[in-house]
């Protein structure tokens, strides 16, 4: 089935993203949120990062306004009911998608695909709870969505294969490459990326190393653009542990066992770069290792 109406559940961090690229790619996107002010602050920043991209001459400023004129937004989750296909990236919390999908359903076509950009939560259980769990997938995008290539589709044991080639058509228009992952626990990226991040930050707790010495061995010595906990304090902190923790309940098995060191930079409230102190201080001209 052809898809060109795309309903986007969520302004934060990665709803703004996921609706710039879709605009771009050229599909009719409506975003919603409860907060106005996030959906205010979505549009500002689409409009900043779209100006970004045509200074740096990777679009040009009318593929910029046809873009933004694509993106319409609402506080009324309704207002998604004519989408072909509803990424919700709403706050990662089971009872707040559940229900989200709860209100939804009776606005939907018959024909509308269902998909969560969740990082942790079993696409299984989120689809069990709609009327249409073969038609229920994951779409998960990284963080930032405009310059990150991949997007993970994750299958639900339900989702049948006109779902997941609808997804894949809208992956390979918005110009960047699928990952098919089956639906455990982290998917692939989480539970390659997560276990590392915990390594390095046991490394750091046992004293083998230093911030500054764990990070530049895996950027010069494993060649990574950036070291395993200035990426830890970029993608936060406390999403870290949260992931670590599903690793640990999901799987049960001590390897995910998330690093007491880890736990405590989450309970100082040092969440990284969002709070401006994680493994490094950020409240400077340059960033200073915290340990
Ligand atoms: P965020 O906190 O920046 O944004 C979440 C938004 O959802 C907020 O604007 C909030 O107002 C809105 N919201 C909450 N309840 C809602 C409801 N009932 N209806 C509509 N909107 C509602 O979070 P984020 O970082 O953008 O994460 C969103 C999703 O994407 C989560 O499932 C997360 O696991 C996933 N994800 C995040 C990252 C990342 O690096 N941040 C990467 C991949 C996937």
């Amino acid at each position: 089935m052809e898809i060109q109406k795309i309903g986007i559940v969520g302004a934060g961090q990665m709803g703004n993203g996921i609706a710039h690229v879709c605009a771009l790619a050229g599909y009719d996107v409506v975003m919603t949120d409860i907060s106005q002010q996030a959906l205010d602050a979505a549009m500002a920043l689409i409009d900043k990062n779209m100006t970004r991209q045509v200074a740096r001459e990777k679009i040009t400023s009318k593929d910029k306004d046809l873009a933004f004129g694509r993106i319409r937004t609402t506080t009324t989750l309704s207002d998604l009911g004519p989408s072909d296909l509803i990424i919700e990236a709403a706050t990662e919390r089971e009872t707040v998608k559940i229900a989200i999908f709860e209100d939804l359903l009776p606005h939907l076509l018959p024909h509308t695909i269902l998909t969560s950009n969740t990082s942790s939560i079993s696409i299984t259980r989120l689809a069990s709870r709609t009327d249409r769990p073969e038609k229920f997938m994951g779409f998960h995008f990284m963080n930032p969505v405009p310059v990150m290539q991949l997007v993970e589709l994750i299958r639900g044991i339900a989702t049948d294969e006109a779902t997941y080639n609808a997804c894949l058509s809208v992956v390979d228009r918005l110009g960047k490459t699928a990952a098919s992952a089956e639906d455990f626990p982290g998917f692939i990226v989480n539970r390659i990326l997560m276990p590392m991040i915990n390594e390095a930050v046991y490394t750091l707790y046992e004293g083998v190393g230093s911030v500054k010495s764990i990070d530049e061995s895996l950027r010069l010595g494993a060649n990574h653009p950036m070291g395993p906990l200035e990426l830890a304090d970029f993608i936060g902190l406390d999403t870290c542990l949260a992931i670590m923790n599903v690793l640990h309940d999901g799987l049960a098995d001590t390897k995910y066992r998330p690093c007491p060191l880890l736990t405590k930079y989450v309970e100082a409230g040092w969440l990284g770069r969002k709070t401006q102190r994680g493994f490094y201080d950020y409240r400077g001209e340059t960033p200073v290792p915290t340990r």
